[in-house]
């Protein structure tokens, strides 16, 4: 085989091989006509090599991002350094159809870029040349991964049976509340909240409407709040909710919202129409608070004296 024979058969396999390759090869001149078009991008685009030979890129996708595109192009042409950039800044850029089994969900193709310079014999950046990576399965389970870490979170905060924060969160946020007050002087109002006779409700009626009291007042706590206040489930019958920037006038008046809704409304069940009436105490964040958690007993000891004077009512600390 002659030198320039070899030389042939060389170019025909590498050729074959750019072909055939699984990521998207295009070399653009520096007008962003398309001067090299490889399988993989014919197979996805549906446009074969010889359809967009010398054809403007961003004639042939309108969608093309191209302020984008022609900026990190004009870069790589002016420092002859090549440029990557990943799915999780922009999740594609040719919006080609995912066409992978496995991640069959996902609609597009995630792709990652690099364009790399291409220089002539005298060193200049002649052209430049864009690889398209498929990262769909990638990107696909770092995506359900994340989700699944997101929910995971949710239901380690939430309690099952009310959606309200469960205790260890609320304590957490509760705790948060109380740093807040100190460093940043943002004032704040605490409310424990405890369904009265509810021993009665469960023996009367029994356990299975007794829960569905549990929910009508988780509801009830939820509907009459504000964006920034945060309701929990304390344990069993008991709530707690914390009101930011509140004073005693305010919680005082939230409280009595809640209480009251609950006490207007009545359960049927077949035993008799249940009543909910709730006590609830409400200590407002000062400096005799030591802690957070003398704080949160300062609420319990009004919650206390709601109970003593007859329940069905709401009782500030002072
Ligand atoms: P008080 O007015 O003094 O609060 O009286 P009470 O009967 O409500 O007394 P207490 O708050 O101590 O009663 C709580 C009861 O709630 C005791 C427990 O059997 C019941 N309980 C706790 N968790 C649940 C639950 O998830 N579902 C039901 N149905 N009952 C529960
Ligand atoms: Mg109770």
């Amino acid at each position: 085989m002659s030198s320039e024979d070899a030389d042939l058969h060389a170019f025909h396999w590498l050729v074959d091989m750019v072909e055939s390759v699984e990521v998207g090869l295009v070399v653009l001149d520096l007008d962003h006509r398309v001067q090299a078009w490889n399988g993989f991008m014919e197979n996805h685009s549906g446009l074969t090599a010889s359809r967009v030979h010398n054809r403007n890129l961003f004639d042939l996708f309108p969608e093309l991002p191209k302020a984008w595109l022609v900026r990190k192009i004009n870069t790589v042409a002016t420092l002859n350094t090549r440029t990557f950039t990943s799915w999780e800044q922009r999740p594609w850029v040719f919006r080609f159809r995912n066409t992978r089994p496995v991640t069959g969900i996902e609609e597009y193709m995630f792709q990652n870029l690099t364009i790399s310079p291409l220089n002539g014999t005298d060193g200049s950046v002649e052209k430049v040349c864009l690889t398209v990576y498929d990262v769909t399965d990638m990107a696909s389970s770092k995506r359900a991964l994340e989700q699944a870490n997101e929910q995971l979170l949710r239901l380690s905060v939430t309690d099952r049976a009310t959606g309200l924060f469960n205790r260890v969160a609320w304590e957490n946020l509760l705790d948060a509340e109380y740093e807040r007050y100190f460093r940043y002087g943002h004032h704040a109002a605490v409310a424990l909240l405890d369904i009265d006779h509810f021993k009665t409700i469960n023996d009367t009626h029994g356990h299975l409407r007794g829960d569905e009291v549990i929910l009508k007042t988780a509801q009830t706590i939820r509907e009459k709040l504000r964006q920034a206040d945060r309701p929990g489930r304390f344990g069993g019958d008991e709530f707690g909710i914390i009101l930011p920037e509140t004073d005693a006038k305010g919680a005082l008046c939230i409280c009595e919202r809640i209480r009251d809704s609950l006490a207007q409304f009545s359960l049927d069940a077949p035993s008799g129409a249940i009543q909910i009436t709730v006590s609830i105490g409400v200590a407002v964040l000062t400096e005799s608070a030591q802690n957070c958690q003398q704080w949160l007993k300062q609420a319990d000891s009004a919650l206390y004296q709601a109970k003593e004077a007859g329940r069905n009512q709401v009782v500030v600390y002072s």
